[in-house]
């Protein structure tokens, strides 16, 4: 398959109901779990943990109230933690119809993880969140959007049907999580950086300080873009946004007027990620096979600047 929206004989990826492009609006409920697992000492700062905080308690009511005028259905990926700390918070979204997926325990970055620890925490993720909706999540999507070359696999031997952490693709894909005939494969659905609020809006001191907050205007003009060139394209977009970022009163209203322009314009079809899954999975796709790059990372220096071999110690020549 291509990675474009067309595909090499120039056809257009084939959207159910006659859609000519799809909408996901996938919300991470990071909360504490967003600065915990990174920097550890912001659980003894009450303020941190206060501006975390306000997603469960303030952003999430907004947008919940925001999608249900609309009748959007949205995808929600929690981590355990967020989810133990505020279950009233799992039960609005589930009560409001929308989607709940996995998203790590304290929002672990899995590749400074081993592999038992990163299926202990995979499965510890799955375990609260189905005791709190009574269903297992059926996707995932990695902290920070890092995965191991290993994680596919896990997630298919953990029952999962779909990622959304993968950015090599216009439009979802089918996953091979190895690389034989045999190996099963997951759907991915890629988000971007440039389509997540965080890199506009989150600030906080000593965390995340290196930009300056940006304007609710400046986020809305980016993804009207986003969706002009999706539509055009007959592509994909997969929005992310943070209840603590977007569910600010300017932001969620500017979230709002984008929703207004996404759900009035005919031929866009509006889908949870399950729902996308669900679709892709009965699409006879090629499965796209990730291998990592034939090079030995502790030999990367020497293969970049072959002098540096060498400047080894006189007695070794
Ligand atoms: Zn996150």
């Amino acid at each position: 398959m291509s990675n474009g929206t067309d595909d090499m004989r120039g056809e257009r990826f084939p959207w159910p109901h006659g859609a000519t492009a799809a909408v996901l609006l996938t919300f991470d409920v990071d909360a504490e779990s967003g600065v915990l697992w990174e920097f550890p000492d912001t659980a003894r700062r009450l303020g941190i943990m206060s501006h975390q905080a306000y997603g469960p308690r303030a952003g999430l009511p907004r947008l919940l109230r925001i999608l249900a005028r609309h009748g959007a259905r949205a995808t929600f990926f929690v981590p355990g933690f967020t989810a133990e700390a505020h279950p009233e918070a799992v039960r609005g979204i589930v009560d409001a119809g929308h989607e709940i997926g996995h998203h790590g325990y304290v929002h672990e970055i899995v590749t400074e993880l081993t592999p038992a620890d990163e299926e202990a925490v995979l499965e510890r993720g799955a375990e609260i969140l189905e005791r709190l909706t009574g269903a297992r999540p059926r996707g995932w999507r990695a902290p920070m959007w890092e995965l191991n070359y290993r994680t596919p696999a896990l997630l298919a031997a953990h029952g999962f049907a779909y990622d959304s952490s993968l950015m090599d693709s216009d439009v979802p894909y089918r996953l091979a999580t190895g690389s034989g005939p045999d190996a099963p494969t997951l759907v991915e659905i890629p988000p971007h950086w440039s389509l997540d609020d965080g890199e506009q809006y989150a600030w906080l001191p000593g965390i995340w300080d290196t930009a300056v907050i940006e304007g609710p205007d400046k986020l809305l003009r980016m993804w009207e873009m986003d969706f002009e060139a999706t539509l055009a394209e007959g592509g994909c977009l997969v929005l992310t946004m943070h209840p603590f970022l977007s569910g600010r009163p300017a932001r969620a209203a500017a979230f709002e007027r984008l929703l207004e322009r996404i759900v009035g314009t005919s031929g866009v079809w509006v889908a949870t990620a399950a729902d996308v899954a669900d679709h892709v999975e009965a699409l006879a796709l090629e499965p796209v096979v990730h291998e990592p790059p034939p090079i030995d990372p502790s030999d990367l220096a020497r293969r970049i600047s072959p002098a540096r071999s060498t400047d080894a110690p006189k007695e070794e020549q």
